[in-house]
């Protein structure tokens, strides 16, 4: 089965010039300057109204882009090679005409993405990039124009589909492994590259956080000598959700534990500490479907199309409960977690959560979700960019594992 693709492509192919703009790269820059260095998008604005709104993006150079539409959720994608974005912070949450926010990074090595959110069914009426001109940078320069639905999905329609957009949903088998083969375990840094995840007031970014934990875990693990462990991104790379459950099979997991930073604003003083999930088809509470949804939409904000609900991540989900082995094993790891951090006072809650998180519908991995904490609460903030902290969670969740093991190999081989 393959998700449908809906987009549509309005392909510019624009001339590369090569050169910086003058009055955007210092001398230094430019005495070092070599024509293949990357442009660099260093500002951009949102201009006009709701019924023709401008989306502006300031480039060091002219570049080659590549402009489509998205449905469910209304975007416009802006693809690149060679660019990288050294943006002024807090841009991007400004709302103005027809666009409600965009964001902006790597979508995979060599690979620039801007993702524009559109409040409605548009049309991608222009596209396009302009030279550098007197004290004016080169500029990439989107104009949206409100549409009905109709023509938003005839527009659709009309694409052709994109290779690098196009999921499909059957999964690798799990490599099988030699017997006597440490054990793998595969730690999933959540987000990455153009998404960022959640962020505190100060502008630490889920992403940073989780991939630094990460490290930190690998290394604490590969220290014991018991286990092969991977990190599913070990750079500030984006990879889809289905990348990272394929990443996790390809490499024979015997267990998969994604990491995550939670934001939760309205009690920001009182919402502190770890929560450990686990997949399940009804979420455990209203808490934990938010949360699934938040951390599922990665791959929107990342500008992946999603998979409608009924052709792809139910009938997934019912699969995978099918698979009452690995979801037992799944609770027996998240429980060893919660244990070694109860006994630290470093949980938010004892109680095991659960809800349909795609990150952990590997049908044959044993799969956990941690969010180490919570960046809306200052103290949680300066917990987990601390190096103490992270030490000190990093061995507790070594222990869990090897709990984890320990009871598996108490009652038969892996
Ligand atoms: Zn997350």
């Amino acid at each position: 089965m393959r998700v449908r693709r809906v987009l549509f492509a309005a392909v510019l192919a624009l001339a590369r010039v090569a050169g910086l703009a003058p009055a955007l790269i210092g001398p230094a820059v430019l005495a070092a300057g070599s024509e293949t260095r990357p442009a660099v998008a260093n500002d951009a604005r949102i201009a006009g109204d709701r019924e023709r709104t401008r989306f502006i993006a300031d480039l060091s150079k002219k570049v080659d882009v590549h402009v489509f539409a998205l449905g469910n959720p209304y975007r416009v994608i802006v693809d690149a090679s060679d660019v990288s974005f050294q943006m002024p912070d807090g841009i991007g949450t400004q709302r103005r005409g027809l666009v409600t926010a965009y964001r902006y990074g790597l979508f995979a090595p060599g690979k620039a993405r801007i993702v524009i959110d559109v409040s409605g069914p548009f049309l991608i009426d222009k596209a396009f990039v302009l030279e550098p001109r007197d004290d004016q940078p080169a500029r990439l320069v989107v104009d949206l124009v409100p549409a009905d639905e109709k023509t938003f999905l005839a527009k659709l329609k009309e694409a052709k589909p994109q290779a690098e957009n196009t999921a499909a949903v059957t999964l690798p088998p799990t490599l099988v492994r030699p017997p006597d083969a440490k054990p793998v375990v595969v730690l999933d840094p959540g987000h990455g590259g153009i998404d960022r995840g959640t962020s505190s007031a100060a502008g630490i970014t889920e992403k940073e956080v989780v991939l630094t934990f990460a490290r930190v875990l690998k290394s604490k693990l590969n220290a014991t000598g018991r286990y092969e462990v991977y990190l599913t991104r070990d750079d500030d790379t984006f990879l889809a959700l289905r990348e990272r459950v394929e990443f996790a099979q390809k490499k024979g997991a015997f267990l998969f534990l994604s990491i995550h930073a939670d934001y939760f604003p309205q009690e920001i003083d009182k919402t502190t500490g770890a929560t450990v999930y686990t997949l399940s088809e009804e979420a455990s509470d209203e808490e934990a479907r938010a949360l699934a949804a938040k951390e599922n939409f990665s791959d929107a904000l990342a500008g992946i199309e999603l998979p409608s609900d009924s052709d792809e991540v139910l009938a997934n989900i019912l699969i995978d409960l099918a698979q009452r082995e690995t979801q037992n094993r799944s609770v027996v790891f998240a429980r060893a977690i919660v244990g070694e951090l109860a006994t630290r006072g470093a949980l938010h809650t004892k109680r095991l959560r659960s809800a349909g998180f795609r990150v952990l519908k590997a049908p044959d991995i044993p799969s956990v979700l941690l969010e180490l904490g919570f960046l809306s609460n200052p103290d949680d903030e300066k917990l987990l960019t601390s190096e103490a902290w992270r030490d000190r969670t990093a061995e507790a969740v070594t222990k869990s594992i090897d709990a984890y093991f320990a009871k598996r190999l108490a009652r038969s081989p892996y």
